[in-house]
């Protein structure tokens, strides 16, 4: 009797989650399953900022990986991989284990640049948690204050400071947040519609926080005496320093080094190449979804959005794959993949800490109270397809009823 073919999933991220919830049926079927991810918990990067603004409770946003995977009659192997080799198909983990694989699929996301160690880093997700204490530790003493910088004034960044910025005006605590946003280019949310900009940025100053554009973070220390030092420069060169508690670095992400550390083809930034069909041009048993593939004709933000798309497709294709390899030991030829089609253009949702989110796509954008009840909705649906004991159900009807629980008292 031959071996039973080996699936390894590396990175239990956005896209992997359709395979992870399909994976019964390939355990029924004699597959054997293993998940490789360090984290037992993913947590939903849509409703992380309002998980910060205090509208979702930490179960309300994140999905126990660990638990889909046994419940997939799958083995979950709580490491970290550290070296991929495509030619005798072996992942190694942190800890020196060696997993051999039949099918490979990679889906780790990406990394913050230079992230210091005494920043809060956004990348995987499940780091920008370690700001909730600190926010909450103000907030539940009166006398306390807060001094927050976020570096990068991207989509995220700017999300996180309407998010906090909102949720201490609703406490009547403004006075006791002092934040500031540092963008390196000269307006923050850059790609973004010129209107969106001057919206953001006015609930940002209207709430008390401060941009700064043109500026560079060079370092940040951590300091016994004044919690951090961030060092930082403006384009004029100018230098400054500052003292805040906790600064979380949002800048865009770079790749992990396994990556190109494989030998696999990657792109200049050291993220995989994958054709259409997530699979690696070169290994028709590796795939990639979500941040850490590249698709050179499209060239895709590193969204959740794309990430979240690709996942019913990656789950296709590596059905199609396991498929054929147990007919006739061969891998399928590309047109009997399934090919990813991305949105003609990202949408994008973001909520501002107050009863409305700000739609996007493209030049186009919005801020409506009805955004932010589609945002809750989508959010709380997407949530409950992997944590069903979230949400209870998630019909059509509740995107009536899912308005802002959010800081009701924040006026744009
Ligand atoms: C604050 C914030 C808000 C955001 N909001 C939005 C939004 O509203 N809409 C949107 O489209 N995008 C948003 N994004 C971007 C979004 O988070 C990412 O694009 C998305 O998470 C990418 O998903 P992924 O599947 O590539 O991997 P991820 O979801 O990042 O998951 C990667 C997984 O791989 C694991 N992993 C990492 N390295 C290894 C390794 N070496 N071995 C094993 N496992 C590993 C990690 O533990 C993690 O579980 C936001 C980002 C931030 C920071």
């Amino acid at each position: 009797m031959s071996e039973p073919l080996h699936l390894v999933l590396v990175g239990g991220g956005h896209a992997m989650l359709p395979s992870l919830a399909h994976a019964r049926e390939w355990t029924d079927a004699g597959i054997n399953v293993t998940l490789i991810d360090p984290q037992r918990w993913l947590y939903y990067s849509g409703m992380v900022p309002e998980h910060l603004g205090g509208v979702y409770a930490v179960d309300d946003i994140r999905i126990d990986l660990r638990r889909m995977a046994r419940k997939a009659g799958a083995t979950h192997v709580a490491a970290r991989a550290t070296a991929l080799d495509p030619e005798t198909r072996v992942v190694t983990t942190g800890e020196g284990k060696t997993i051999p694989y039949d099918v490979l699929a990679i889906d780790v996301g990406g990394v913050n640049p230079a992230l210091p160690d005494a920043a809060v880093g956004t990348k995987p997700i499940h780091r920008v948690r370690a700001l909730r204490p600190h926010l909450n530790q103000v907030l539940d003493a009166p006398t306390e204050t807060l001094g927050l910088t976020i570096v990068g004034g991207g989509a995220a960044g700017v999300e996180v400071g309407l998010n906090i910025t909102g949720r201490f005006v609703g406490a009547r605590r403004a006075a006791d947040l002092s934040l500031t946003v540092v963008e390196q280019s000269g307006k923050i949310l850059p790609g973004f519609p010129e209107g969106m900009r001057a919206y953001a940025s006015r609930l940002l100053r209207e709430r008390g926080a401060a941009i700064r554009t043109a500026t560079t973070v060079d370092a940040v220390h951590g300091t016994d005496a004044d919690g951090t030092q961030v060092d930082m420069r403006t384009d004029t060169g100018e230098h400054d320093t500052v003292h805040p508690d906790a600064v979380l670095w949002s800048t865009g992400a770079v790749a992990p080094p396994l990556l190109r550390e494989s030998g696999l083809s990657t792109d200049d930034r050291g993220f995989l190449h994958v054709t259409r069909r997530l699979r690696t041009p070169t290994h028709p048993r590796i795939f990639a979804a979500g941040d850490c593939g590249t698709i050179p004709e499209l060239d895709l933000d590193k969204v959740g959005v794309h990430a979240v798309k690709q996942g019913p497709d990656l789950r296709a294709n590596l059905d199609t794959t396991l498929r054929r390899l147990a007919e006739d030991g061969s891998a399928p030829v590309a047109s009997d993949l399934t090919a990813f089609r991305p949105y003609p253009v990202a949408p994008l949702l973001l909520s501002t800490g107050a009863r409305r989110a700000i739609w996007t796509a493209g030049p186009l954008w919005t801020a409506r109270s009805g955004f932010l009840r589609l945002k809750h909705w989508i959010d709380r649906r997407w949530i409950q397809r992997y944590a069903p004991e979230q949400w209870g159900a998630v019909g059509w009807r509740s995107l009536m009823g899912a308005e802002a629980a959010s800081n009701p008292d924040v006026t744009e």
